[in-house]
C-alpha cells in the first residue's frame, strides 16, 4: 500500500496504537520499550494522567483565542518556566524550530541596535537547531543543509568544545553578536564539551557583549539532571529556547530571554498563530508539576547512572565498545563500527532505541523509567549489542 505523506522520513515498519509509561503497543499488540521517548518528547512517559487531565480540562473550556488577546494559562506557564530558570521571559511558539529562529532573530535584533548592519551569529560543528531554512542555515551537517542552497546568511562555524575557535573566529570578525550551541549535542551524537567549557562561553560573551544563545530543546526539561543543562555550570544565558519534552507530545515551543535580551522584541516585532494558547500551555503546566511533584528531575541522574554503570559492567568485554557517555539520562554509547542494523535488531526485541552519527546507540528513555525497566533495558540492550558485533567479520590480523 502506498502512503500519500511525503517521504522525508526513512520510517521503520513498525505502527504504534497504544502507549502507557515506558511502554507501547504496534497494531499486532506486540509491546516495546520504548528508551527514546519519541526523541526527547515523552519524558513523562505516554498517556500520562496528570497530562491526559490538564488536556481534557482545557479542551472542554477553551483551545484557542489567539495572541492578540491575554491568555491566563500561558502567563502561568510564563512565571513556571522564568522561576525554573532564571530567565526573565518567554515567547511561546510550536517547535524546537521557531523557538531556535526566534533567538536568531533576537541576535540580529541585538546587532542592529548595536550598530552592526550585517550581524553574525557563531554555530558550531555537528550542531543540530532545526529544518527551517534559518536553522537548518545554523545546523553544522551538510547533508541537512544539500539541495536547498542559498543557505541564510550570517553564521560562522567553529568546532564543537574548542574554546579557541571561539576566540579566533571573534578576532577575525567584528561582526559577531551571539554564540549559538547546545548544551550537549544530541543529534551530533551526544557529545558533552568539557566542565567549564560553557562558563567560557560566559565570559567570552560578557567580555565581547555577545548574546550566549543555548538550545536546550533536546537537554532540557529536566534530562540531564537540572532543568536546564546550564543549570550544572552556575551560569544564565541571555536566551534560551526549548521544545521537545516540554508539552510531553502537545506540540509546544519556548523562547526564553534574560537581561538585555529579555527588552529586544517589542510589538509587532515577532508573533505566532498557535504559539502558547491555552490546550498547549496547559500541557506543559501540568508536565512542570508532575516533574516536581514526582522528583523527576534529580532522579534523573541517578538513573542514568545505572543505566551506563549496568551497560559497561555487561560490556566491559566487547572491543567494539568505545565510549559510554552521559548527562543524566542523555545517554551515548559510541562504537568503534557502524551501528545502524541495531535499531532493527532492537525494534525486533520489543525495544526502541536510536543510532546517531552511525556509530553511537543514542538512549533518551522517559524520566519516569523504573528500576526494573532500567534492568529491562540493559539485558535487552547489551545482549543486542554482543550479538551485533559477534557477527561482525573477524579483526584483520586474522588475515593471511
Ligand atoms: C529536535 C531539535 C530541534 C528541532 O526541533 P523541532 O521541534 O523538530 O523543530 C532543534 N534543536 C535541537 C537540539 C533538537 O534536538
Amino acid at each position: 500500500m502506498t502512503s500519500h505523506v511525503m517521504p522525508t522520513y526513512g520510517r521503520l515498519p513498525v505502527t504504534f496504537t497504544r502507549g502507557e509509561g515506558v511502554w507501547l503497543w504496534d497494531d499486532n499488540n506486540k509491546q516495546y520499550l520504548d528508551a527514546l521517548s519519541g526523541i526527547a518528547v515523552c519524558g513523562l512517559g505516554h498517556a500520562h494522567p496528570a497530562v491526559h487531565r490538564a488536556i481534557c480540562e482545557q479542551s472542554s473550556k477553551l483551545l484557542h483565542t489567539s495572541n492578540i488577546y491575554r491568555i491566563a494559562v500561558q502567563e502561568q506557564l510564563a512565571d513556571r518556566l522564568i522561576e525554573n530558570s532564571g530567565m526573565d521571559n518567554v515567547f511561546f511558539c510550536n517547535s524546537g524550530a521557531e523557538a531556535n529562529e526566534a533567538a536568531i532573530k533576537l541576535a540580529r535584533k541585538f546587532g542592529h541596535e548595536r550598530g552592526i548592519d550585517v550581524p553574525a551569529i557563531i554555530v558550531t560543528e555537528m550542531s543540530f537547531h532545526g529544518r527551517t531554512l534559518a536553522t537548518l542555515s545554523a545546523t553544522g551537517n551538510t547533508k541537512i543543509q544539500k539541495g536547498f542552497e542559498p543557505l541564510v546568511e550570517g553564521f560562522v562555524r567553529v568546532p564543537y568544545n574548542d574554546i579557541n575557535a571561539i576566540k579566533s573566529a571573534l578576532e577575525k570578525n567584528p561582526n559577531i553578536v551571539a554564540i549559538l550551541l547546545e548544551p550537549i549535542q544530541g543529534e551530533g551524537g551526544i557529545n558533552i564539551p568539557g566542565n567549564d567549557y560553557l562558563n567560557q562561553i560566559r565570559d567570552l560573551c560578557n567580555q565581547h557583549n555577545l548574546l550566549m544563545m543555548l538550545d536546550e530543546i533536546q537537554s532540557g526539561m529536566g534530562r540531564t539532571g537540572k532543568f536546564l543543562a546550564y543549570q550544572h555550570n552556575g551560569i544564565l544565558p541571555d536566551v534560551c529556547t526549548l521544545a521537545k519534552a516540554l508539552g510531553n507530545g502537545v506540540p509546544i515551543g519556548a523562547c526564553l530571554a534574560s537581561g538585555k535580551a529579555a527588552t529586544l522584541f517589542t510589538a509587532g516585532n515577532h508573533g505566532s498563530t498557535f504559539g502558547g494558547n491555552p490546550l498547549a500551555c496547559s500541557a506543559a503546566l501540568a508536565v512542570l508539576d508532575t516533574l516536581d511533584k514526582d522528583n523527576l528531575i534529580a532522579l534523573a541522574e541517578q538513573k542514568g547512572q545505572t543505566i551506563c554503570l549496568q551497560l559497561s559492567k555487561h560490556l566491559q568485554n566487547n572491543l567494539h565498545i568505545k565510549d559510554i557517555r552521559h548527562k543524566g539520562l542523555m545517554i551515548g554509547i559510541e562504537l568503534d563500527v557502524p551501528c545502524l542494523g541495531l535499531v532493527q535488531m532492537a525494534l525486533d526485541n520489543g525495544l526502541l532505541i536510536n543510532v546517531t552519527q552511525e556509530k553511537v546507540i543514542r538512549l533518551l528513555p522517559p524520566l519516569i523509567i523504573d528500576e526494573a525497566q532500567i534492568g529491562q533495558l540493559v539485558d535487552i540492550l547489551s545482549r543486542l549489542i554482543t550479538q551485533f558485533t559477534d557477527q561482525l567479520s573477524p579483526v584483520s590480523h586474522y588475515a593471511a
